[in-house]
This record gives C-alpha cells, structure tokens and sequence, in this order.
C-alpha cells in the first residue's frame, strides 16, 4: 500500500536554496586512489537537496510517530508509562555510557550493579539477584533452567510446569524452551487460580511447580496466592512468579513473602526505561538462598575487600548474557528507585492502581467487563456489547483516529475480542479523562455510524491494512 508521505527522494531540487554554499573551489580527491576499490560504491542515490528540505522531512516525520511524549499509551502489560528524562541523562553520564566491562575502573559500576540487587532483594523479598537476563522472557528462561538444575541436582525427576491461563504468553513459551512440558491450568469465574485443580495437578508426581503472573493479565491479584504457594511446596514444587509488571506491588508486597522461590522483574516496564519494538530490556532474577548456586554467573559479593566477582560453585547454569546484562537499563532503574526512594515506589504502585481502577469505574457503563472486579494495574473489556458487530478491531483503529495509540487488543487470549488498558501512575486525571471521553464517543459511533469504525483510521498516513497479508507478505519498502 502506498502512503501519503513523499520520500527524502522524491523531493526536488530548488536550485535556488541549493546554492547558498559556494562552488567547492579545491581539489577534489581522487577517491579510487584512497579506497580500497572492493570498498567503492559508485551509484548512491543519495538524495541532492537543500539543507532546509531535509531539516523539514525529518522534522516532520518525527511528528508522525507515536510515543509516550506525545500522549496516552494504554498498552496493557506493557507499561508504556513516562521515563523521567533525568534517568536518561543519568545513564549517558561517560562513567556509565564510555566504560568497558573490563576496564580496572568499573569499580563505580560494580558498585551500582551490588546497590541495585539489594535494592530488588528489599522490593521482593529475595535473597539473592542476578542481573544478567536481557528481558522478561531470558528472565523466565534463566529462572525455569534454575529449577531444572535445583531438581536435577537432587536426583529427582521433573519434567512438567504448571501454567495458568491468564499467564503472559511468554510464561509457556519459556517453559518449553527450557525443555518444561506444559500442563495449563484454566482460569476460574473470578479469573483466578482453582486450588482443587491445582492440587490435583501437582499431584501428578513429576511436577517442578508452577509459574505464576501476579497481577495475571486479566491484571487480577490472586486473592488465594498463598495457598497456591502452599499447595505447590507441599507436593515438592517450586514457585515461580511473574513479576514483570511489579508496579502495582511496589512497596505494598512482596513475592517472597506469599511463598515464591523465584521472580523475575522487568526493569524497563516497573521501573524506568523506554521501551517496544523489542527492547532494550532487564529482566533480572531474584532467588531463594535454596537456589543461589544456580544462579548465572558471575555474581557479585560483597567480602571485606571490597566487592569481588564470586567464583562458580559448581552448580551453576552458566553464563547467560554477556558481562553484567544491559547496563544502561540497569542504570535508569537505580537511578529511578533512589529518586522515588521507598515512599516514592509505595506512591507509584498506589496510583498505578488507582488509574487503572478510575479507567475501569468509567469505561465499564458501556463496555462489557468480563471479571466485574476491582483490578491492579490494567484491566481488560471486550467488544460484546457493542451495537453493529463493531470488533475490537474496529475501536482500536478508529482510537488512533482522536490521536492517541490503542490499548493491547485480542490479548489476554482467554477473553473473545479483548481490549486490555494500562493507563499507568503518570497519566493525569484529565488525560484519562480524554481517554474516556473518547471511548464513550466510538461506542455511541458504532451505534449510529458504523461504517466509520469499519473503515478507521480515516486521518492517518496509512489506512486499514489487511493484517493477514501484512503479517505474511509485509512491504517494508515504498
Ligand atoms: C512483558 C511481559 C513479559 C515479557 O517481558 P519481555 O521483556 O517483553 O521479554 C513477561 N510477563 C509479563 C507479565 C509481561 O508483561
């Protein structure tokens, strides 16, 4: 599909503009003479056109895109929320952004990776982290390859995981990576974990435990987490908890304390650092002191000479990311924690909740909620009740027509036709507001004009796209 913006390549000349730069009046060097000839390219289409022509293409371009600088991005499970742009200065400072892992002088950074782990171990309650996974889903990976190596090591054989429904997709993806078969757990009515079917589950005999996602993606705290907990210990297993989204947590409570052994917090979503399309992420882990041996290696101790790099034990899963995992991610999320300090978290936790919860009061008078319920930090509602067989589609599209980016749409996979919205603690009441204005509008639109939604977005540079073929055959070119 062709789209209405001309390319850099497109543009003319105007010769005019164009020549405000005097003629060159040296010589030109003969450039064959200086490059190797396999090196020479001589037919570059780059574009000849007047410096203002490209300042004013990229600018924009620029303002085509969509970000969290522009406005609300109710992307649920992603928390897409605003990165104080201090943390991003913080992070290019040349001591963190210039300095090689190797290099004698990382002792500052060493120190900041040991500050930031007891700082996870105090916001979880784990014993020990290991900063290395590169995302969520290398968190979950290292996390379940950990209890692999914790049963194997004792001599028992586990060869199965139990995983909710209402898990993060990437929960069974990682479970099977890690060479887990899956046993899936349905959801109940209240979009919660049913104890008889887990213990019956567990008591399947050769069950590592359960992976758990707290809030699920229904964005429901499980009312019975400790009993889930306790069921799984007492038939041998291990828990494994989703802490991806710790933000609605965040200084109220902690997964140690509801019984798990192992969690994995995305950095770039609970904390601060701009993310999508793939990166860049953190996700580290946090263990038991049970599981610390199996930690990726190397760790960091501290000894009364200062900070060393632990040696293996011997039981470790290895090495998983190189040098310390993503630094800089790393860095905007210390930098995030010491600027909030503990009362700051229990106040963005709060209002994360909050949000969700003042979207969810106003959004429910006309959408359909399937689990009408009090929610963390996201909700989920569906197109059922909408007049003229509008779909979530067909919401979302005509979303991005007032301006502002869709919610998550058609996940989590166990809601027909789901919408599921994080607003997040630093949208304002009057951006919610908007948000909800503006979803009020598309419902009474579905009603009197539906073929505006079928066909939405109508403002944007590219129409309706056949998902399917752009899915299958996608032109990223023209
Ligand atoms: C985002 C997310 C993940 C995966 O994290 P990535 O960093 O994208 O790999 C896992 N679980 C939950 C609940 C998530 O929201």
């Amino acid at each position: 599909m062709k789209s209405n913006i001309t390319l850099i390549f497109e543009k003319g000349i105007d010769e005019e503009l164009q020549n405000y730069i005097p003629e060159m009046d040296i010589e030109v060097a003969d450039l064959k003479e200086i490059i190797p000839q396999i090196l020479l390219r001589n037919d570059i289409p780059i574009p000849n056109v007047p410096e203002i022509v490209i300042v004013r293409h990229f600018v924009k371009l620029s303002h085509k895109n969509y970000g969290v600088d522009t406005g609300i991005y109710p992307l649920g499970s992603c928390t897409m929320k605003y990165n104080p742009k201090i943390n991003e200065s913080i992070e290019r400072l040349p001591g963190f952004s210039q300095i090689h892992p190797l290099q004698e002088e990382n002792q500052g950074s060493i120190k900041l990776l040991y500050n930031i782990s007891k700082f996870l171990g105090e916001i979880t309650g784990m014993d020990r982290f290991t900063l290395q996974p590169a995302a969520g889903a290398h968190g979950e990976l290292a996390g379940l390859l950990i209890m692999k190596k914790y049963f194997e090591h004792k001599g028992i054989k586990k060869e199965k995981i139990i995983v909710p429904d209402s898990a993060h997709g990437t929960n069974p993806a990682s479970a099977k990576m890690a060479g887990f078969s899956i046993i899936e757990l349905k959801s109940n009515e209240q979009g919660e974990v049913p104890l008889d079917h887990l213990e019956y589950a567990m008591q399947g005999g050769d069950v590592a435990g359960i992976m758990l996602t707290n809030p699920n993606t229904l964005g429901i705290f499980d009312r019975h987490i400790k009993e889930i907990t306790q069921i799984v210990h007492n038939n041998g297993g291990l828990c494994y908890y989703d802490g991806a989204n710790l933000n609605p947590m965040l200084g109220i409570c902690r997964p140690r304390d509801m019984g798990f052994d192992i969690v994995h917090l995305n950095l770039h979503k609970t904390f601060a650092t701009p993310h999508g399309g793939g990166g860049p992420g953190s996700g580290p882990i946090g263990v038991i002191n049970d599981l610390s041996p199996f930690l990726p290696e190397p760790c960091i101790i501290s000894t009364e000479n200062g900070l060393v790099c632990k040696e293996s034990t011997g039981k470790s899963i290895g090495r998983i990311k190189s040098f310390w995992g993503n630094f800089g991610v790393i860095v905007r999320a210390y930098a995030y924690i010491l600027a909030l300090g503990a009362e700051g978290l229990l106040r963005v936790g709060q209002i994360a909740v909050l949000n969700a919860n003042y979207l969810r009061v106003l959004l429910q008078k006309k959408y359909y909620l399937p689990f009408n319920r009090a929610c963390q930090h996201e909700f989920v509602i569906s197109d059922k009740n909408m007049a003229n067989n509008i779909t979530t589609e067909d919401i979302a599209k005509r979303i991005l027509d007032y301006g502002i980016y869709a919610p998550t749409i058609y996940f989590p996979l166990i809601i027909q036709g789901a919408l599921m919205i994080e607003p997040t603690e630093t949208e304002s009441k009057e951006s919610l507001d908007y948000f909800v204005e503006i979803m009020n509008k598309i419902y009474e639109e579905a009603k009197e004009n539906p073929h505006l939604l079928k066909n939405a977005p109508h403002n944007l540079p590219v129409k309706r796209l056949d998902a399917v073929i752009a899915a299958r055959k996608p032109v990223l070119h023209d």
